[in-house]
């Protein structure tokens, strides 16, 4: 039975898997894959008694083999969800994985690809006038900083009657031009990395949420009637490595890290799994500070692509199936 309610609901979640090649190391210590992408499906070949009790097939909306290039998991996991925005439809992009799995990869491609289509797209479109605003923040132990300012006091969560949640002073740029965004990436790149002694220790327990806000209003020479101003959000979101949702940590101050990751983390698997069933129940957007700060890109009218990445070599078979289970559950 399928209504149209569910049908047009199948379309807000996008779910794609994204194998990387093997890399060197593994290839140089033999360290083989045991998957093999064929169309939409992943079959699991490896015949070891031990692994006989994971499923052998799994099927998603698309399946990106290692030889995919990231402009062709842009074009077809991610391109309309994200574009959606020029209409005024907030979206959020999601790379979800363990660590090493290629997220980071991926996901600074799609960015650029999506703002690159969008610019395009406003220039086809010179009948409106857009402005485009950029904002990059980082959560790192249910704490959120600033990406684009060299102040990392942590910043408040505000709940506005208009707007939702917001994320008290955070820096928002005005788009000048493609340079201008360049130059911002980088910013946020070099303020992702201060403090940290390893930026993998750092990417693999914090999110990173870009974000592009696009405002657009008809030209007053066409003198079009009434208010037909558009605001819309993209999020582009590089997660937490997907071991730590999984993960038990040791003591201490790991622990607490291990438990905050595991919470935004978690959070996200149970949101995205109840908006994924259409059910109207209580979806858990609060329980995190990731979730309430995409609430709004997640929920209500708003579209999302996840861009589960994978490894394929085999030392890494259980955290690949676990971003399978994950992506299957996201369906
Ligand atoms: P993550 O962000 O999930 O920790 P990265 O994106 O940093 O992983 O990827 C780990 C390494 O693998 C990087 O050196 C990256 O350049 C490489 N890599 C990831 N995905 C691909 C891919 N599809 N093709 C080629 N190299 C890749
Ligand atoms: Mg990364």
């Amino acid at each position: 039975w399928d209504s149209p309610g569910s049908r047009a609901h199948e379309e807000k979640i996008l779910v794609s898997v994204r194998f990387r090649p093997l890399n060197e190391k593994e290839i140089a210590r033999h360290d083989m894959s045991d998957w093999e992408c064929i169309n939409n499906t992943i079959l699991f070949k490896n015949t070891l008694p031990e692994r006989s009790m994971f499923p052998t097939a799994y099927t998603y909306d698309t399946v990106f083999g290692f030889n995919c290039s990231t402009k062709q998991v842009y074009e077809d996991g991610a391109k309309k969800v994200a574009l959606s925005v020029v209409n005024g439809i907030n979206s959020s992009v999601f790379a979800y994985g363990q660590t090493s799995s290629g997220k980071t990869y991926t996901m600074s491609g799609i960015t650029e690809y999506a703002i690159a289509d969008i610019y395009d797209y406003i220039q086809r479109h010179n009948d409106r006038e857009f402005i485009l605003k950029f904002s990059a923040m980082e959560i790192y132990n249910e704490s959120v900083r600033d990406l684009l300012s060299t102040d990392s006091t942590p910043l408040r969560l505000l709940d506005d009657p208009e707007r939702g949640t917001v994320v008290e002073r955070l820096s928002e740029e005005t788009l000048r031009d493609w340079s201008h965004l360049k130059e911002l990436l980088s910013i946020c790149e070099a303020q992702r990395q201060i403090g940290e002694t390893s930026l993998n220790e750092m990417s693999s327990r914090s999110h990173q949420i870009l974000r592009l806000t696009v405002e657009s209003s008809a030209r007053q020479f066409l003198g079009a009637e009434g208010s037909s101003t558009l605001m819309a959000s993209v999020s582009f979101v590089d997660l937490a490595g997907s071991e730590r949702a999984s993960q038990t940590l040791s003591a201490g101050a790991r622990l607490k890290e291990g438990s905050h990751i595991n919470r935004s983390l978690l959070t996200l698997g149970t949101v995205i799994r109840k908006l994924s069933k259409g059910k109207n129940g209580h979806v858990p957007y609060r329980d995190s500070k990731l979730t309430r700060i995409l609430q709004n890109s997640l929920g209500g009218n708003a579209r999302t692509a996840i861009i589960c990445t994978v490894s394929p070599a085999r030392s890494h078979v259980e955290q690949s199936r676990n971003t399978l289970l994950f992506a299957s559950c996201a369906k």
